[in-house]
Formats: structure tokens, sequence, C-alpha cells
């Protein structure tokens, strides 16, 4: 879970560091334990990363230490490694290429043997990060320039990146040839060219659209313009349908699709597979909203915002010494009395993964005064922990291993519970023709796996 950003800028004047501290803060919902920028004038590189919101880490004083007109950005939420300051990126090295810097979103899956191997030959690591792994490769690789270093190092993993690596002149972006986290490019209103993880961190900083990276393409962003290969064994794409449902921001278009509209595709499904008598839809806010929405509207059962959502909750917050009852998910949603009292209610949330949320949402509702609650998710129960790149429990921890789903219901206090069928969800994601990862609702997984941990 991470969101990255590379700047190249047409002109010397180009404020590249503002913009990938632009379009990191966009991309905010993507990580938020760490953030930095590495930057360069085509001479030298500059570096600023520590942990922390891109907002609080980021001062005026430190944008001002970042000069020139190439930047790569990064914020981190930790999928490997320890949540801490040596870990956060971009990961800087200096190597035959310079100094070269690095931003990855995604998981490796065989890092832990390469690892053992370059530690036995002598190779001290800095962090605990699979990322760093990339970086050794490449300083280890002979190629004559730096996309060849960087080709020679990829060929060596398996698993998922979208990749940004930055010298002093040049800018690459890469994304596995299964495809499975999200990069694109746009282009600059000075001309200049941008990548990022999300389109809704082009929009913020007036970036046009031009395309996405495809999987297993590489492109160079050089002096004398772009250059793109495709230097992998090709694979069957799998990009992570969990992006569409749960983790990507709805403004964002993600593997060609609108991720509202995606979402509200898979609310209008799950109206068609499991409707239910009712006075009023309800969604879980954010994430919970357009799918709610697809919801009242294929139903035709009114929408209303019963739910509350306090946008201020850090990841600490001091609780008090005496235990309120589900402190965690109250501090966060709070109901709107007269949308529950004396109703029959369907609260539609994107999915259930420790059952925790739906809970304690259903107790909420219950005191609010609703006569009846109705669960409603818009994707199936997931049940096998991610390596890829998003954040996951263990195979216990997800309440679908340990649960039939009527024990489910009985366990949050529903009325009535039913998820969109794996089926339904694949029908309105390949309304677009193409491939998915769906490994954390089937288990099977789109390669050998080799590390013994995620
Ligand atoms: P649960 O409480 O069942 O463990 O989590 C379900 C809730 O968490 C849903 O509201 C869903 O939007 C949200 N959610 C789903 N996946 C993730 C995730 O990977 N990280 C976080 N922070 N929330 C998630
Ligand atoms: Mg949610």
């Amino acid at each position: 879970m991470c969101g990255v950003i590379g700047v190249r800028g047409a002109s010397r004047n180009t404020e590249a560091s503002i913009l990938a501290y632009l379009g990191s803060y966009a991309q905010q919902h993507r990580g938020q334990e760490s953030a930095g920028i590495v930057s360069s004038n085509g001479e030298q590189v500059y570096e600023e990363v520590g942990m922390g919101r891109v907002n609080d880490f980021f001062t005026k004083e430190r944008l001002a230490r970042l000069p020139g007109h190439l930047a790569i950005g990064h914020n981190r939420y930790a999928t490997t490694g320890a949540s801490e300051e040596k870990n956060a990126q971009p990961l800087l090295i200096d190597c035959m290429h310079g100094r070269v810097a690095l931003a990855h979103n995604g998981n490796l899956v065989n890092t832990e043997q390469i690892r053992d191997e370059l530690v036995r030959s002598g190779v001290l690591f800095k962090t605990t990060t699979d990322t760093e792994i990339i970086l050794q490769l490449m300083a280890r690789s002979c190629a004559g320039d730096l996309t060849s270093c960087l080709t020679d190092a990829l060929k060596q993993v398996e698993g998922a990146y979208s990749l940004i690596v930055m010298s002093a002149r040049e800018m690459i972006a890469v994304r596995d040839p299964r495809g499975f986290r999200p990069l694109c490019l746009g282009r600059l209103p000075d001309g200049g060219h941008v990548f990022v993880s999300e389109t809704c961190a082009l929009d913020l900083i007036e970036a046009e659209y031009v395309r996405d990276i495809l999987p297993g393409e590489m492109v160079s962003l050089r002096v004398d313009g772009i250059q793109s290969f495709f230097p992998f064994e090709t694979q069957t794409h799998r990009p992570c349908l969990f992006e569409l449902i749960y983790f990507s921001r709805p403004d964002s278009m993600v593997f060609n699709h609108s991720v509202y509209v995606i979402r509200k595709a898979f609310g209008r499904q799950l109206a068609r597979e499991a409707p239910v008598f009712a006075d009023v839809v309800v969604p879980v806010p954010d994430s919970g909203v357009p799918a709610a929405l697809g919801y009242s509207e294929e139903s035709g059962i009114p929408f209303e915002l019963g739910l509350t959502r306090n946008h201020y909750v850090g990841r600490t917050f001091i609780e008090p010494v005496q235990t309120i009852r589900h402190f965690g998910v109250k501090v966060k949603h709070n109901p709107v009395r007269s949308v529950f009292a004396g109703k029959r209610v369907v609260v539609v949330d994107d999915s259930i993964v420790r059952g925790t949320t739906s809970k304690k949402l259903v107790e909420m509702a219950r005191r609010a005064g609703a006569r009846e609650v109705h669960m409603r998710i818009s994707s199936p129960p997931p049940r096998e922990p991610c390596l890829y790149g998003i954040d996951t429990p263990t195979r216990e921890g997800y309440i679908a291993n340990r649960f039939t789903i009527e024990e489910i219901r009985r366990y949050i206090d529903a009325d009535s519970l039913q998820y969109l069928s794996y089926d339904g969800m694949l029908a309105i994601a390949q309304s677009t023709p193409q491939t998915y990862c769906t490994t954390c609702w089937t288990g099977k997984h789109p390669m050998p796996i080799h590390n013994l941990s995620p």
C-alpha cells in the first residue's frame, strides 16, 4: 500500500519537488506512515524522507531543500519491513550510475532467498524492505546504462512492482509483467512528464492523462525524449481487483475504469443479487458510498447519509481509562438518529475483513432506533492474505475463515447479511476486457510463491 510519483519538468524552472509533494498529497490514502521526495537539478541529488503524513512531514523549509526539475515521491504504508524511518522511501544509493533513487509500490514474493544469497556474499543491507533488494541487484549489475541495470535486477525478482527510478539525469517507470498495481503517464502543462499511481494526482497538478504504463513496460524519460521497452517475458495480466473495490480513490481512473462508476455498478449488481424490503439505504463512509448509491438506484430505496465519519482520526489517539464500548469505531463513525429511528435499514459497505466494523455499526444502528438492519457488502468475503502489496490480516484474521456466512450474520447481529457474488463482481469488472488478480478471494496465486511470510 503505497503511492508513487515521478516528475520531469521540461524546463529547468519546473519546481518538480512541489509537484511531487502535491501529487503525493492527493495519493495520501495509499499510505500514511512515511513520506519522501528525492529531487535533482541534473547534477546534484537531494533527499528528504521521514515518518508521517505528506502534509506533516513536508514543511516549506524541507521543500526548499529539494531543488531541481526532476523529483520522485513516495508515501508508504508498511507491507514488508517494519514501519520505521530507515524503511521509508524513496531509497537512495550511490552506484556506478551516480546517485540513484527508487520508489516502489507492491510486494516481491521471492526476496527471502535472494536476500540470503546477497548477505552471504557480503552485501550490507540498510533496510528490511524488499525494495532494497532491487537496488542491491541493480548496483551489482555490470550493464552499461541505468535501464539495462534495472532490467537485470528486475529479471531476478518476482511479484508486484510499480516502480519509479531516478538518477541525476534520467527517470524510469516500470510495471511488473502482471501489472498488479496501477501506474500511469501524464503530461505537465510545461510539456514535461509525470508518472503517478493514480490519476487523482494528475488532476491536482493540472497534468493531462496520457496513458497507463502497460504491464511489463519500462518507460524512460530522458533529455532526448521518451522511450518504451518490454524487457520481460509476457505474463497474463493480473491487476488487483481490490484496488477497484476499496483501495483507490473514487475520482481516479484505474485499469481503464472510473473507480466511482465501477463501485456504483458493484452496488447495482448487489441490489439485483441481494434485494430486501427496506425504508432506507445507508453507506458506511467513505469507501461504501458509491456502492450504496448504486444499491439505492437499482432498488429504488431512498439513499440517506445516516453515518457521519470523523476525518480527523489519526492512527493513534488517547483512549479513556474506563473503556468506552467500541471506542475505535465510535470515534470514526456516528449515526444521524433520525435516519435510523423506526426504519428498516440497508447498511452498505465495500468489504468485511475482520468483521469489527460491521459488528459495531450494526449495534450503532440499533441503538439509534433501527427496526431492522440488513448488511450488504459490495465484494465477496476475502480469505487469503495479499502478498502483492495490500495490507491484510493472516488467514485466521479473516472472519470468513472462522465462521460461515450465517455465523458472521449472527456475530455482527444483523437481520440479514449478503455479499456480492464472485461471479457478479467479475461480470462487472470485466466490462472492460481484462483479467485480474483475485487471490484474496480465491486463494489461487498467479505465480509460485517462495517467501515464507508476506
Ligand atoms: P473490518 O472491520 O471487517 O476488519 O474491515 C472492514 C472495513 O475496513 C470496511 O469498512 C472497509 O472499507 C475497510 N477496509 C477494507 N480493507 C481495508 C484495508 O486494507 N485497510 C483498511 N484500513 N481498511 C480496510
Ligand atoms: Mg470502509
